[in-house]
């Protein structure tokens, strides 16, 4: 059996992901987001062995935008409960896009997730009435292994200010009682944690803890609860790429959250954390050659949460 290197395999990864940048878009609805050049493309990956590896743009900030959902669930459930969390927003995928009002209208006046923007923006409203964004941001950084993560102004400025769609959510959440807390307050939350931005070394960072079932791989120490990583990693399974979730399960077949921005989070189990930054992404709001890279990753390195493949690579 030839066998394989790591560093090869991602960068033929990132060659085979930028084939598909010219089938998706940046996202254009928020105005500072389609300023970013199209054809950026960056992977990074933490081991368990807690190795190393990047490959094309991986060093370029981005905003994490709907990744940063996945770290307010996780700190509403350790602060909250999961009870009390539940008794706002779903778990079940809505199969509808990101931004669809549809549902908290005609179904019920739960939103069916916490990773579609209504369901966050729940989330938000449950964490802004009792502690600061600071507070936030600081697991995030924990999590992302970086003090100097921020929030990019500029794009929360540009949230703030074209979000209509969200206020409107969060308007009808706050008329059906679904959201308890000052409209404006939980929206500027939430606008705010999804202008965070890093690069793809620091979202791999946080993916190897989740593919380490919450352990920080270099210190052993556990960051995130047993029972919260539970949760999360279901979640992302069946809501982790909206409304294209089905899809990408058999694809690729990893817990993983992307947001409008371009990035994706990916957790191979027990295996490796994957970060990715693509800023060209699809109708359904993913992106593009961050989703081909990942299957590419997945196929070669057997990291299909199915697959009993012994891989080749040498990691
Ligand atoms: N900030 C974006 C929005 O609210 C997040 C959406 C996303 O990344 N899918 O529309």
């Amino acid at each position: 059996m030839e066998i394989k290197n790591i560093a090869e395999v991602l960068n033929d990864a990132l060659e085979y992901g930028r084939k598909y940048i010219n089938k998706g878009n940046v996202a254009t609805y928020i105005p500072e987001l389609a300023k970013v050049d199209k054809n950026l493309l960056g992977v990074s990956i933490v081991t368990m062995g807690g190795k190393r590896y990047h490959a094309g743009d991986w060093q370029h900030e981005f905003t994490i935008q709907s990744i940063s959902k996945t770290i307010s669930l996780i700190f509403a459930l350790e602060h909250f409960g999961s009870e009390y969390v539940f008794s706002k927003v779903g778990m079940e995928s809505s199969g509808d896009p990101f931004n669809s009002l549809d549902k908290l209208e005609i179904k019920n006046k739960y939103p069916s997730n916490p990773f579609i923007n209504a369901g966050a923006i729940a989330v938000a409203g449950l964490i802004a009435d009792k502690y600061e964004f600071e507070d936030y941001l600081v697991l995030v950084r924990r999590l992302c292994g970086r003090d100097l993560i921020e929030v990019d102004k500029n794009v929360y400025i540009s949230e703030n200010e074209t979000g209509l769609l969200n206020r409107s959510m969060a308007y009808l959440m706050k008329n059906s009682g679904v959201l308890d807390t000052d409209v404006e307050e939980t929206l500027k939350f939430y606008f705010r944690m999804c202008s965070i931005k890093m690069n793809t070394n620091d979202l791999a960072n946080y993916a190897s803890i989740l593919a380490n079932d919450g352990v920080e791989v270099k210190s052993g120490i556990r960051l995130i609860d047993k029972s919260t990583i539970k949760i999360l990693k279901s979640l992302m399974v069946t809501c982790g790429m909206y409304d294209g979730s089905g899809e990408f399960a058999i694809r690729v077949g990893m817990p993983a959250k992307s947001g409008v921005g371009g990035g994706i989070v990916a957790s191979a189990e027990n295996k490796m954390g994957i970060g990715i930054f693509g800023p060209a992404i699809d109708t359904q709001g993913n992106s593009v050659g961050g989703y081909h890279i990942l299957e590419y990753l997945s196929n070669e390195l057997g990291l299909h949460y199915f697959s009993r493949e012994l891989s080749n690579v040498v990691y």
